[in-house]
């Protein structure tokens, strides 16, 4: 498919995202329009190619900088441009990248065991990665939050075999079950070691295939759990659900033997209508009235939780900050809570009664600076004037 769409776009990141961020929404998309995760889905595969070319320009620094400036004819002239992965198998676009879907091995080996022993080498499968939104107060008090998760699990049918149930793989006669076989490389100058294509790293086919899981061992399945979100998180931050993720690729364990990757939650705060979040504190612009500036007044202030009372002292100006301490969010480490910061914004009425307006002009008359005459008796001379000449 010829990628003409934004890359930012496709990854659904800004184009000030840092490398972290892009690598982040490449695995939350790969993941989510993997066609094994969605069969017969053309549409979910060519979003996962398309994601795949984005990730591949975005993720390398010279390729970015080149597409940045030139955009995509700049890449093609460059010879920058990103593999044709129209043309590519979804498994071998996978490995690709394969680094960025779990800890450790990769979706691969991940290494277990303690200091001092033998690090045993244990299959570990991918990492997946989820949202959930939360509002400010979500933040404030912790919350549960109930995620469904679409994963690869071992199939039910075949126990992730891939063949029929009744029947077995048989032993890959290229490979004759290593799975791996030695090509020459470079003119036959050394030789290379790869998967073997005809089993693709299995070391077994499958003749009859399981009509669950069309022999791949793998199926998807829906999932939902319930995630603590402790107190304090950031937008952004990831809770870490360990061992909720997919169970070890069927080419390094059939029977889904060995532990899973994590499922990561993200969280994503929505902006609220009243305060502005900065770190643990919160921020509120404040409107009070120009005699309470003037004056001096006891004001209620609003909070996430109950309302509480702030001194306006005498002589208030424009954009003064009060810090009511503690009215913040809680230290997602210490539980510590931020402040509230008040930004004091004085307003101007727009409307006078006729004995405020009276009043006014009295006291502006105290200060000796020029002030519009009333607006009524203004335009009634005007109108006299001009009448009248
Ligand atoms: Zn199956
Ligand atoms: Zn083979």
């Amino acid at each position: 498919m010829p990628a003409t769409r934004d890359y930012y776009e496709v990854l659904g990141v800004d184009k000030s995202a840092d490398a972290d961020e892009i690598k982040r929404a490449y695995r939350r998309l790969a993941m989510k329009y993997h066609p094994d995760r969605n069969p017969d889905d053309a549409e979910a595969e060519a979003k996962f190619k398309e994601c795949a070319e984005a990730y591949e320009v975005l993720s390398d620094e010279s390729k970015k900088k080149i597409y940045d400036q030139y955009g995509h004819e700049g890449l093609r002239g460059r010879g920058a441009a990103a593999h044709d992965f129209s043309r590519m198998n979804v498994d071998d676009i996978f490995s690709m990248f394969n680094d960025i879907f779990g800890g450790g091995g990769g979706g691969g080996f991940g290494g277990m065991g303690g200091r001092g022993q033998a690090r045993q080498r244990v299959a570990r499968g991918y990492d997946l990665e989820t949202e959930v939104e939360l509002d400010l107060k979500d933040v404030l008090q912790g919350c549960s939050r109930d995620v469904e998760i679409t994963r690869l699990d071992v199939c039910q049918t075949c126990a992730g075999s891939g063949a029929k149930p009744g029947t077995e793989p048989e032993t890959c006669t290229t490979c004759e079950g290593r799975g791996k076989v030695q090509q020459a490389g470079l003119g036959g100058m050394f030789r290379m070691v790869t998967a073997c294509p005809a089993c693709r790293g299995r070391g077994k086919v499958i003749k009859d295939k399981c009509s669950t899981c069309h022999g791949k061992g793998r199926s998807p399945k829906k999932r939902t759990l319930s995630v603590k979100i402790p107190p304090g998180i950031q937008d952004g931050q990831a809770v870490r659900v360990a061992g909720e993720g997919e169970p070890p690729r069927p080419d390094i364990s059939p029977t889904g033997e060995g532990v899973r990757g994590d499922l990561h939650v993200v969280a994503r705060i929505k902006d609220h209508p009243v305060f502005e979040r900065e770190g643990d504190h919160l921020l509120l612009e404040m409107p009070i009235s120009f005699t309470q500036a003037t004056l001096g007044a006891r004001v209620d202030v609003p909070t996430l939780e109950e309302s509480r009372q702030l001194d306006i002292p005498r002589g208030t100006q424009y954009g003064a900050i009060f810090r009511i301490d503690g009215a913040g969010l809680p230290n997602l480490r210490s539980g510590r809570r931020g402040d509230l910061v008040v930004i004091v914004k004085i307003e101007t009425p727009k409307k006078l009664s006729a004995k405020q307006e009276e009043l006014l002009r009295a006291f502006a008359e105290t200060e000796d600076k020029h002030v519009n005459p009333e607006s009524h008796g203004f335009w009634k001379k005007m109108t006299d004037f001009l009448g009248g000449s």
